[in-house]
């Protein structure tokens, strides 16, 4: 007996049942922690954790054993700096294996009590992957006067950070420390922490590292720029808006955005990424790819 032709319609909804199917699929290095902190992957991490510990005590962004570092392994695991290490001697062994509740799962040395403020932040916004705590001068010095810098004149600042917030202060190490940028995270990357220093997240360890260097060096020009006594030039407002546009294309983050349109761009994005390996797998089993 003659099948009955699949209409194209159905092919495509039983090929995405498929891939989401399989997307699902655990990852065995999620099954034990020993396994995880072993895996090539977790290797690549902690060369990337040491590289930017480097810059960042290189830059002078870190003091004595201050700042700290993380980034997520997987979906139930977080790789992060040790307490009482200064940020430019690290070792691979150094570096900690935490669940996303603190508890050491990997590692000789004690995590960074901070390591309470990068969880928050985790399990507030899916979208930070990495998070960097560190207390650069310039930044710093507007964080102990409780203000933020102007925006509207440096595009590389508004493009990649945007309005900055600041977070009131709390003893540092505590839980009520880590959870003073819960209101801030969703729409800013970078929050200023109040007599402390700045926090930053992104989507990897070396990308959060420029948010910290963008924001150091925009507060650093804009108190030479005050130095020189003549009144500043802004980037116009259409120019802004444009600059908003790409944002709200590349899902970044800023508080000027309307609500939704953040949550709209990532959505955009997933849409076109799922068509386009739909499309990758229709062609494979076509024999066209
Ligand atoms: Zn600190």
């Amino acid at each position: 007996m003659e099948q009955a032709a699949v209409p194209p319609t159905e092919q495509v909804r039983d090929v995405v049942q498929a891939v989401v199917e399989a997307l699902r699929e655990p990852k065995a290095e999620e099954d034990s922690p020993l396994v995880a902190a072993s895996s090539f992957e977790a290797d690549a991490l902690r060369t990337e954790i040491l590289r930017v510990g480097r810059k960042l005590w290189e830059r002078q962004y870190v003091d004595g054993n201050g700042g700290n570092i993380s980034v997520r392994l997987g979906s139930n695991y977080v790789l992060c700096t040790p307490t009482m290490l200064s940020k430019g001697d690290l070792q691979p062994a150094d570096i900690c294996l935490s669940d996303l509740d603190g508890n050491i799962l990997a590692g000789d040395r004690s995590r960074t009590s901070e390591l309470l403020l990068h969880l928050e932040i985790y399990k507030a916004n899916p979208k930070a992957r990495a998070v960097l705590h560190c207390h650069p001068p310039y930044a710093t010095a507007f964080a102990i006067t409780g203000t933020v810098p102007p925006n509207g004149l440096i595009p590389e600042y508004e493009i990649f950070i945007g309005p900055a917030a600041v977070a009131p202060y709390e003893t540092p190490g505590t839980q009520a420390f880590a959870e003073t940028v819960l209101p801030y995270v969703q729409d800013h990357n970078t929050i200023l922490l109040a007599n402390h220093g700045i926090v930053c997240w992104s989507d990897t360890v070396t990308h959060a590292e420029w948010l910290a260097e963008i924001i150091d060096n925009y507060c650093k020009t804009y108190l030479i720029a005050l130095q020189i006594g003549k009144p500043l030039t802004f980037i116009p407002d259409d120019k802004i808006q444009d600059i908003l546009a790409l944002k709200r294309r590349m899902g970044f983050p800023d508080a000027r955005l309307p609500k939704d349109a953040a949550a709209e761009a990532v959505a955009v994005k997933n849409t076109s990424e799922l068509e386009r390996l739909v499309e990758q797998v229709v062609a494979r089993l076509e024999g066209r790819a």
